[in-house]
């Protein structure tokens, strides 16, 4: 039987109904969340990213900016961009779109965003509440591995007690993901560009991770019949079409559930971001925050 699809739109569209009256009781209490987002240069899929996520903000009732600097604009005046924007009582969530033009220092630029407001959960303070077990609870976790765990819940399959193999070691996507999971109690193993064997790795796994960025990395035979198969990587094709890391059509044949690229991850993603724009927000308004894992 073909692959049930886990569909991101859908299931974000569940995401932002449970937080409208989330946003209504902060309106009530005179309190509008608000999310900035900092732009340096930036190409086009950056700006797509950006606008999509603004329109989440628009169409939920969340108040947005966006700032523009140019590619050649100096760190000093990103710095200085974000301190205003940290001091900014109008803004709940800051978040810097990545990449950055080559030269900016990542790290410096992350670390500076204001540890309540990194809404993108990359501040080493929101990483380290993973490690300690609590993320997604007091910390603001990263938005993919967030918004995956909230598609395995919302479909009601099991984390706890599976194991979970995750392709893909970055700080923001592949670690944050595999912490999140040990967290929820799967056995994880995590693969990455040295791993000898993907294929035997990836065979063993009951929920299968894909986050290289590397289209057709994840072929059929890779995955184990009946497994869950999470499809995280954006790769832009020579015609031009968007693609994830699976061989989706001869995956489906072998998966349970399968992620589309796109329609899969990448609307949980946005709608994490704004769960945790409203997290935020509560916290400063006082409110009771409640998970954003719905
Ligand atoms: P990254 O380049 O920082 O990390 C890629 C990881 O994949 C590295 O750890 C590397 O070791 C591993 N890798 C690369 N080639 C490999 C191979 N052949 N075999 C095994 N491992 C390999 O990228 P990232 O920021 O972690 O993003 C990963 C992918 O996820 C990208 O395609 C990115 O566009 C996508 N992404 C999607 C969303 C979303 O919302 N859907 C969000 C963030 C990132």
């Amino acid at each position: 039987m073909p692959a049930l699809i886990l569909d991101g739109v859908a299931i974000a569209r569940h995401v932002y109904a449970s937080l409208k009256p989330r946003i209504a009781a902060l309106v009530q209490c005179g309190v509008q969340p608000g999310l900035a987002a900092l732009q340096i240069g930036g190409n086009a899929a950056s700006r797509l990213y950006v606008r999509n996520k603004v329109r989440a903000c628009t169409e939920i009732g969340i108040y947005s900016e966006v700032h523009q600097l140019d590619a050649d604009c100096t760190e000093t005046a990103a710095l200085t961009m974000l301190e205003q924007l940290n001091r900014n009582p109008r803004l709940h969530g800051v978040i810097v779109q990545l990449p950055l033009p080559p030269g900016f220092d990542v790290r410096r630029l992350l670390q500076s965003v204001a540890i309540e407001k990194d809404v993108d959960g990359f501040n080493w303070s929101n990483l380290g509440g993973l490690v300690d077990g609590h993320g997604g609870l007091k910390g603001l976790t990263p938005c993919t591995p967030l918004g995956v765990v909230t598609m395995l819940d919302h479909a009601g399959i099991t984390i706890e007690g599976r194991h979970a193999v995750v392709i893909g070691r970055s700080p923001s996507v592949g670690k944050s993901m595999a912490l999140l999971l040990i967290n929820r109690g799967a056995t994880v193993t995590v693969c990455h560009s040295k791993t000898p064997d993907l294929t035997a790795h990836a065979f063993r796994a009951d929920i299968l991770i894909a986050a290289a960025g590397r289209a057709g990395l994840v072929t059929a035979d890779m995955i184990k019949p009946g497994a869950v198969v999470i499809d995280i990587g954006i790769n832009r094709l020579p015609d031009g079409r968007l693609a994830g890391d699976v061989t989706f059509a001869a995956a489906c044949e072998r998966a349970s559930w399968i992620t589309p690229v796109p329609g899969g991850v990448g609307p949980m993603t946005v709608a994490m971001l704004i769960a945790n724009t409203v997290t935020a927000a509560e916290r400063t308004a006082g409110l009771r925050a409640p998970s954003a894992v719905v």
